[in-house]
């Protein structure tokens, strides 16, 4: 198969996405029970009532900038008086939402009943989603989710369960639906499902060359926001994987002239996706992995698969509440990215510096002197909005990341001449 033909899992990502925002539109239209949740809440929980359905504002956004309106919708919100210095999720959804799901491929979401936010990544969420409180007069819940700077407790685990089960009272007294726990319990075993095969798919990347690129990982996160703890979702991964098992054996790389492994820190540039990696595979390079998708799947501070062990869901949607890695302490962070780079084999990290996720952005100065000084990776940094693409600009990093990849080559040869 061509690199350029469309591959089954490719289709079918497209598939379960049109057929997840078709699905949510249409129900709340029949009058189901719409909650507009944070990336991190656990979608496992809505699943376990009859009528209830979730949109998530950071995926909608995401899918914006991947579809090339970001800075449309953008423009909307800062002619409504936000700062551009906000987080472009936030402008682009406050942007598509007043201006009535106008430019959005999605045609937006459908207006909520009740807003669902945590303060585990970031307190700009909180506020965000307070705007939508204030302007539309909808419930606003807050899950608290302590940071963690070390593994997680269990007085902290508790403490996440019992807000868990006041948002399931919350939804009960407001939609007048019952919670049923084994309905839950069946969506985590699919969500699990799903996310050891997203395991196995990242995996390829070890191989030389890599059976992937971090490009085609930040396009099949999608699922995740819209479909988690379904069996299209589980169905998914495992095509994905499987599919990309059966290209690794026959020989099929996305590129194959490898030459530099590079590893990526940061939310992708989804304005950039296909530009980005098309350019790097004409050097030679590939961005075999990220920090922002290798983290799906785990607990804090490791990139290895946290499997759901058939316990309490409510303690384990609890316990993985913190897997992304903007609440990661600096001690976690340089942990598992050391731990990466020496998995993957990885020859040189891109620092992505995003100008509107300053929680994830701002301790990459320091991790970045620790990986060049303490274990001699070549890095670079560079300046990225992941959905702003008014502040990119393709000339300045590509000429940071071509000196990246002369610095691995000096480093190459320095190592030869030993
Ligand atoms: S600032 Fe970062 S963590 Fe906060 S909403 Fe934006 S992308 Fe998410």
């Amino acid at each position: 198969m061509s690199q350029k033909e469309k591959t089954s899992a490719a289709k079918n990502l497209s598939r379960v996405v049109g057929d997840a925002y078709m699905n949510l539109h249409a129900r709340a239209a029949e009058g189901a029970f719409v909650v507009w949740i944070a990336i991190n809440v656990p979608a496992e929980l809505f699943l376990g009532f009859d009528n209830v359905v979730y949109g998530v504002p950071e995926s909608h956004a995401a899918l914006n900038a991947a579809k090339g309106v970001g800075v449309r919708q953008c423009e909307k919100a800062e002619r409504m008086g936000y700062s551009a210095d906000l987080c472009s999720y936030a402008r682009i959804d406050i942007g598509s939402v007043y201006d009535g799901g106008k430019d959005s491929p999605t045609f937006g979401l459908p207006a909520p009943d009740l807003l669902v936010s945590n303060t585990n990544n970031c307190s700009l969420l909180v506020k965000w989603f307070d705007v939508h409180h204030r302007r539309m007069g909808v419930p606003h819940f807050v899950i608290d989710v302590p940071f963690c700077y070390e593994p997680q407790q269990s007085k902290d685990r508790r403490y996440i369960v019992r807000q868990f089960q006041d948002l399931i009272r919350t939804i009960e007294a407001l939609s007048g639906q019952k919670f049923d726990y084994d309905k839950a319990l069946c969506a985590i075993e699919h969500t699990n499902d799903g996310i050891r095969h997203w395991k196995r798919f990242l995996s390829f990347a070890e191989h030389r060359p890599s059976g992937i690129t971090a490009f085609d990982s930040f396009v099949q996160m999608a699922p995740f926001l819209v479909a988690r703890g379904t069996p299209q979702f589980a169905g998914h991964y495992k095509l994905l994987a499987e599919e990309t098992e059966n290209r690794v054996a026959k020989g099929n790389f996305p590129v194959p002239d490898e030459r530099y492994r590079l590893f990526w820190d940061n939310i992708a540039p989804w304005h950039q996706l296909r530009d980005m990696s098309c350019s790097l595979a004409g050097l030679g390079a590939n961005i075999v992995g990220a920090t922002y998708t290798s983290c799906i799947g785990t607990v804090e501070g490791s990139f290895d698969l946290f499997a759901w062990d058939g316990g309490d869901p409510l303690a384990y949607c609890a316990r993985t509440q913190n897997c992304y890695i903007c609440p990661h302490g600096m001690k976690l962070r340089g942990a598992s990215m050391q731990g990466v780079v020496k998995k993957l084999g990885i020859d040189g990290i891109v620092f992505a510096s995003n100008r509107s996720c300053k929680p994830y952005s701002i301790t990459q100065m320091d991790q970045q002197r620790r990986m060049a000084e303490d274990f001699g990776v070549p890095c670079v940094m560079i300046d990225v909005d992941h959905a702003d693409a008014r502040k990119y600009s393709k000339s300045s990093t590509f000429t940071r990341l071509e000196a990246l990849l002369e610095q691995i080559e000096a480093r190459r040869a320095a190592l030869q001449a030993v």
